[in-house]
């Protein structure tokens, strides 16, 4: 028998499969799917690679035979295998990489060393009782004593409790034996309790709509406002599920933003949920997987890469906050996790929820056509009222002297923290100041690789780049002129944290961003003890904006709305109403009356009007017409285009040549814009220049830009990166 084997290999040319004879000992073992070991080129090199198909003849001598299974439960199913083609064709990435993406990477380690099951060793009795309880009345140590008269008690102690050099003693005069269990790193089958929310009559509805559709493919928008009780109709639905006999899979952006949802999937499933997302060890992860596997959890919450979890028989998924950009990913295979579910979802008959309070304005256009089923939950639970939106002129502020906090605001958060209530402030930029430069001569600091500003972090006086983390401590004197002092302008949340801190004596401040939530764990802390009320005052990035349900919370500040609004991007409204609309909706969660402040320099803008009247419908149809008339999606998709290279000419010339190539091969309806320089030109020492390709329907399009990519596959110094539907441009 033989094998058709893809290559674990790097190289777009060797994204194939070749021919293997599967030995005698292995006829029984291997399957489709299956990760193999086999010799490769010259010598004993060797490599990994899949097993895509077994045959019983070929016309090809000189063949060699596969080596080892490199592991044999690690086996991707029909449906993963099929998958792995579709994105192939779908994004025009290599049939390997689509492989490896869906597995984690603990697993893609060579050596079999790290996919180690833990184990728990406990001592149990190897005596009759009689025997044991003579032997305790006559030993003179206190611990061993202390272990046998617990035994005793128990049937199993835990082993590490107990004093090692006692343990040893008994277990050598053959009293006690040990016993090995595996175990999981995470378990929480403990944590179960039961639930006795009744489900007001609008999730009741909801529910049964969705559930009326089970064993079907639909796709429906659970479009609800925040504190609606969306959360809870998941959990409903995927309890059902899997009363029924099914699987189900859940997607929330960032699992650290969406802790509280994820111990709320303990607590009413205990050990039936894995977790799975890059935060966890690559133990925690093998054994998440084990778990699936094995069929021990059938119900899987993760991020991105959690919809390629091995789930069979699905019965449900489920992606909240479907607007998120965390679905969609930025590296090669680039794929949408919203493709991919849909994929999932009509591979297993089972409806896929998407949900969220600011839909992306692609999933409202389908859902308002018809092509999605919408569901609205327009009012939150019991009736608890939305707060009130205040938005506070900057510029009158600014003529008193307030440049970063306004006197409303500051009397807000006064009477606030009098009330003994708490109050969260969005700042959407991290660092201490956005901008350093010399007041002699002006000079400014940029990434050399990145050719973008350099933040300044005050903790670390350093300058960094948030890119690609390329950083220098900041100089007293100016490297150029040698004259000046170096100044700081603008306002990170490191800045504002001192400011307010100064400004508010008595609060307790805590900042959640990217730079306090750098070690492992430190983000649950914070919340838990924002939670506790240890502090008054959370500030911090759009990292707060979501998930979280703090009910003391009456008071959120927006300090500048604009740094979202002036992003040079065609969905910035629609991003600045729903990052808006769900930091606001982090106040009065509990029914406390509350407010929200948005400071801006542009209190006429049509969005804040609209996040403050809280009408995303209107703010949708106003945005539609914009995008409509400047041919934006969802009236057109986009194709994004990067020509890449480190030679700045190469780029260049390429970029120009692709161009031309579109120009000519596509339908002439369909728009080509640019080459142009992308919108971070070098990133890496690494030239980009950019096409875009807007098109309503172009029956060549997936062939043309093919034939591209496999013109530019062994190229000397240019490579391309095809972007389908990408978020931003
Ligand atoms: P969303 O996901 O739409 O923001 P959640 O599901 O988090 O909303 O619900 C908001 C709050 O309301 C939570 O504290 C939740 O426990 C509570 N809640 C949800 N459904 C009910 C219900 N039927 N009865 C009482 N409280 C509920
Ligand atoms: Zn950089």
């Amino acid at each position: 028998m033989y094998a058709e084997v893809l290559i674990e290999y790097k190289v777009k040319s060797l994204d194939r499969t070749f021919t293997y004879i599967i030995p005698e000992y292995l006829k029984n073992i291997i399957k489709p799917g299956m990760k193999v070991t086999v010799p490769f080129g010259l010598g004993d090199d060797t490599i990994n690679g899949f097993v895509t198909k077994i045959k019983n003849d070929t016309n090809q001598g000189n063949l060699k035979s596969i080596i080892a299974v490199t592991d044999s439960f690690l086996v991707l199913n029909k449906e993963l295998l099929s998958l792995g083609v579709f994105m192939k064709e779908t994004y025009l990435c290599t049939l390997i990489s689509a492989y490896q993406t869906m597995l984690p990477t603990s697993l893609k380690i060579k050596d079999n060393k790290s996919n180690y099951q833990k184990t728990t060793t406990y001592l149990v009795k190897n005596m009759p009782l009689d025997f044991i309880k003579t032997y305790i009345n006559e030993v003179k140590h206190s611990s061993q004593k202390e272990i046998l008269e617990s035994l005793l008690e128990e049937d199993r102690i835990l082993k590490n409790k107990y004093s090692s050099s006692s343990v040893q003693t008994l277990l050598k005069k053959g009293l006690i034996k040990e016993e090995k269990v595996e175990i999981y790193r995470i378990d929480k089958r403990s944590e179960l309790s039961t639930n006795n929310l009744v489900l007001s009559p609008l999730q009741k509805e909801a529910y049964d709509e969705i559930l009326k559709d089970f064993g079907k493919s639909s796709t429906f928008l659970l479009h609800g406002v925040t504190g609606s009780g969306k959360t809870e109709i998941y959990m409903r639905l995927i309890e059902e599920v899997v009363r029924r006999g099914k699987t189900a899979v859940m997607l929330v952006p960032e699992i650290t933003l969406t802790a509280q949802i994820v111990d709320n999937f303990y607590t009413r499933f205990g050990g039936d949920v894995a977790i799975l997302h890059s935060a966890l060890s690559n133990g925690e992860k093998y054994d998440e997987y084990l778990k699936i596997l094995r069929k021990d959890a059938h119900i899987v919450v993760g991020t991105r890469s959690a919809i390629f979890a091995p789930l069979e028989n699905i019965g449900i998924i489920i992606i909240d906050e479907e607007q998120s950009e965390s679905y969609k990913q930025d590296s090669t295979p680039r794929y949408n996790a919203l493709d991919i579910a849909k994929y999932r979802s009509a591979y297993n008959n089972a409806p896929l929820v998407l949900g969220s309070a600011t839909p992306t304005y692609e999933t409202y256009a389908r859902a308002l056509k018809g092509v999605y089923k919408l569901i609205t939950l327009p009012k939150r639970i019991n009736n608890s009222p939305l707060p009130e939106i205040k938005i506070v002129d900057m510029q009158k502020e600014a003529k008193k002297r307030n440049t970063i906090i306004s006197e409303y605001l500051k009397n807000k958060i006064d009477e606030t923290l009098n009330k003994n209530e708490q109050v969260i402030l969005l700042l959407n930029r991290r660092g201490y100041a956005t901008l350093v430069n010399c007041d002699a001569c002006g000079h400014t600091f940029k990434c050399p690789n990145c050719d973008i500003t350099l933040t300044y972090h005050k903790t670390s006086n350093s300058l960094r780049c948030h890119y690609c983390g390329y950083f220098i401590s900041k100089p007293d004197k100016c490297p150029e002129c040698k004259e000046g002092d170096i100044r700081d302008f603008g306002l990170g949340t490191e800045k504002l944290e001192n400011m307010i801190n100064d400004t508010f004596k008595n609060a307790k401040v805590i900042r959640m961003d990217a730079d306090t939530t750098g070690k492992k764990g430190s983000h649950e802390r914070i919340i838990k003890d924002f939670k506790k009320e240890k502090y008054n005052i959370l500030l911090g990035t759009q990292m707060i904006s979501k998930g979280l349900d703090f009910p003391k919370v009456s008071l959120v500040g927006i300090i500048s709305a604009d740094a979202s609004l002036s992003i040079p991007d065609f969905r910035s409204a629609e991003k600045t109403f729903a990052l808006l609309n769900q930091v606001a909706g982090r106040a009065g969660r509990a029914g406390l009356t509350s407010e929200v402040v948005i400071q801006t320099y542009n209190p006429d803008n049509f969005t804040l009007k609209m996040v403050k009247s809280g009408t995303f419908l209107k703010n949708y149809q106003y945005e539609m017409s914009i995008r409509k008339a400047l041919k934006y999606p969802p009236y057109y998709y986009l194709v994004g285009i990067k020509v890449c290279s480190r030679v700045y000419e190469d780029a260049s010339i390429e970029s120009s040549k692709v161009a031309a190539y579109l120009k000519k091969y596509l339908s002439s309806e369909t728009i080509i814009l640019g080459p142009t320089t992308a919108g971070i030109f070098k990133m890496n020492n690494i030239y980009r220049f950019q096409i875009v390709i807007k098109y309503r329907f172009d029956e060549h399009l997936l062939a043309v830009l093919k034939e591209i990519d496999e013109m530019y596959i062994n190229h000397k110094s240019t490579y391309l990166e095809i972007d389908f539907n990408p978020y931003s441009i």
